[in-house]
């Protein structure tokens, strides 16, 4: 079979090969509990605090501040349940602010949480995919407890203003706390915990090169958070269970990689997206105007009158690996409401297509979806 052109990085990418190698490495030799006192715990532990210090260099937080959770979506339930349960439970009134743009893992726990009383507030953002910091600054009330914002969107990849929102906070009198999903936005801006302002910061292993199944959630020292289950107290309390050490050595090993790598892999991103642009045939354009900030690596393609399901599909016959919408909803036959909250009516909404790139995309990729993809829309 000739090569498969995988252009659906945002969903998952391949692993690093210093990824593979560390946690591998890892499950073999440093297999001990790291909550073990004896030696081979203790390296187990060792390799755990090595990782925990890589994490937190790549998104500008001390090491101290890192929980490793399953995922981002662990991550987000963990910031979100976290600040806004106790509240609840306490029997105060308490609002929230997030966005259209934000991932189910968001969206869905807030809503499970307005059904407990919670007041929620979902900004909208532009047709450019933006939103804007003064409409989020304005949803802000006395008692607003947490501002949730995706700082890149996983599905049209456009970047937030998450620095003016996280500076526009701490002059709020309510002075909620701030918390960025920056899974996508890690990989290709250099987004970090201390520049946005944020008090709390989800990231994920598989979205950057490392294994699936691990994530951090950075927690700004002096932020209080309630746990989302009991056990033996492990992460400083907010997360028991004894952790997934190979894993989170893969983690480190891809944090430590895109660190030193994401200068480069970023001017990549931005040639790969342009020569794609470029090549693509009539009938497709970029849904975001050229002008908007976004994440170099994810881009959502609109093709005109098309079903993104059926060109999908088309696509990956032709070897080509590509997305409709958000695989993290996957089997949903909608159209996205997060490209529907850029005002397109249903149809158009599900024309939309995403290719994305990571650190193995080259420009074959990119000439090869171009190719499949005018032949899908000759189809
Ligand atoms: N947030 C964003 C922006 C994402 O892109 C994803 C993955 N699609 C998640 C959260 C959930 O990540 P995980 O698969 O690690 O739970």
């Amino acid at each position: 079979m000739e090569k498969t052109a995988y252009l659906d990085n945002a969903a998952s990418s391949p692993m690093r090969p210093e990824a593979l190698e560390a946690m591998f490495a890892h499950a073999k030799e440093r297999y001990a509990n790291p909550s073990a006192i004896h030696a081979l715990g203790q390296a187990a532990r060792k390799a755990l605090e090595a990782s925990r210090g890589e994490v937190a260099a790549l998104i500008g937080a001390d090491a101290s501040e890192i929980v490793f959770t399953s995922g981002a979506t662990e991550a987000n339930n963990l910031a979100i349940r976290g600040v806004i349960g106790p509240l609840l439970e306490a029997g105060r009134p308490v609002h929230a602010v997030t966005t259209a743009l934000e991932h189910a893992s968001v969206l869905k726990t807030y809503e499970a949480l307005e059904k407990r009383g919670l007041a929620l507030t979902v900004v909208q953002p532009g047709p450019d995919g933006l939103v804007r910091t003064e409409d989020v600054l304005g949803a802000v009330r006395a008692e607003t407890a947490l501002v949730s914002v995706i700082a890149a969107s996983n599905e049209i990849g456009t970047l937030q203003p998450v620095e003016a929102i996280g500076k526009g906070l701490k002059r709020v009198p309510a002075a909620p706390l701030f918390h960025v999903d920056a899974v996508q936005a890690v990989v290709s801006a250099d987004a970090d915990m201390r520049s946005s302002q944020a008090d709390l910061f989800t990231v994920s292993a598989h979205k950057i090169g490392g294994p699936k199944g691990v994530g951090a959630l950075g927690v700004r020292k002096g932020v209080k958070l309630a746990p989302l289950f009991a056990g033996g107290g492990h992460e400083g309390g907010l997360r028991s269970g004894t952790e997934n050490a190979s894993g989170i050595a893969g983690f480190g090993a891809a944090a430590s990689a895109l660190r030193s790598s994401r200068a480069a892999e970023i001017g990549r991103y931005q040639d790969l997206r342009a020569r794609l642009v470029a090549a693509l045939p009539p009938g497709a354009k970029p849904l975001i105007g050229s002008g908007v900030p976004v994440a170099p690596h994810v881009l959502a393609i609109e093709c005109a009158g098309k079903e993104n399901d059926w060109i999908v599909l088309l696509l990956s016959r032709a070897g080509v690996m590509a997305a409709a919408g958000s695989a993290c909803k996957s089997g949903s036959r909608e159209a996205s409401t997060v490209v529907r909250a850029l005002g397109l009516d249903d149809a158009r909404a599900r024309s939309v297509i995403r290719a994305s790139f990571g650190f193995a995309t080259d420009e074959k990729d990119a000439d090869a979806f171009a190719d499949a993809l005018a032949s899908a829309l000759r189809h």
